[in-house]
């Protein structure tokens, strides 16, 4: 069973080839920011919460991300089947929940694919983006913002998972095809 994860900074092509990957290995697709943005859309509690972090390019607490996965992961048997984590885990402290969740789940992270693209050619997309997304995060003083949270908060993820051996750098420029060419080479040996 095949669970990965997809990081990246805003706007590396993340869902772009989660759509791709879920296609090609029949994964579950778990994105916080579409769960969160349908709350938003629900106008539920937990939407008004996210609404106030998510539209100043912050981080929501791990705390309350944690639940929202765990909650899910219980509630939902097609996860079963390999999951691609897609904006999550963001921290640190989100990482090492995820690994005693899926340990509790008797599995494991089988691969991070980090996108890694040149921060200009991120500003460009997220801009592009924001032309037709409706996004309130999709503007130039948010995605600087979003851009400073994922240097500083999400980046030490890099090391975590270089550490243990499950980082797979991909060069996230260039076309979408050649992009997933690499990606589909770096999971061969993965199971
Ligand atoms: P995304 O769609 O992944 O770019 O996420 C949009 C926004 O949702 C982020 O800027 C955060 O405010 C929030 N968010 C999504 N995933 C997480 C997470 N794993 N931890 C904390 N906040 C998150």
């Amino acid at each position: 069973m095949l669970n990965i994860v997809i990081f990246g900074a805003p706007g590396s092509g993340k869902g772009t080839q989660s759509e791709k990957l879920i296609e090609k290995y029949g994964l579950y697709h778990i994105s916080t920011g579409d769960l969160l943005r349908k709350e938003i859309k629900a106008g539920s509690e937990l939407g008004k919460i996210a609404d106030s972090y998510i539209s100043k390019g912050q981080l929501l607490p791990d705390s309350l991300i944690i639940d929202l996965l765990a909650k899910l992961l219980d509630t939902t048997p097609e996860t079963r089947q390999g999951v691609i984590f897609d904006g999550f885990p963001r921290t640190i402290p989100q990482a090492e929940a995820l690994d005693t969740m899926l340990a509790e789940r008797g599995t494991a992270v089988s691969a991070v694919i980090g996108l890694e693209v040149d921060e200009a050619e991120l500003i460009d997309r997220l801009l592009k983006r924001g032309q037709v997304s409706g996004r309130s995060d999709d503007n130039l003083e948010t995605i600087k913002k979003r851009l400073d949270v994922y240097h500083t908060q999400t980046t030490p993820l890099r090391d975590y998972y270089v550490e243990n051996g499950k980082y797979k750098a991909i060069h996230g420029m260039g076309s979408v095809d050649t992009i997933f060419v690499s990606i589909t080479e770096a999971l061969a040996d993965c199971k």
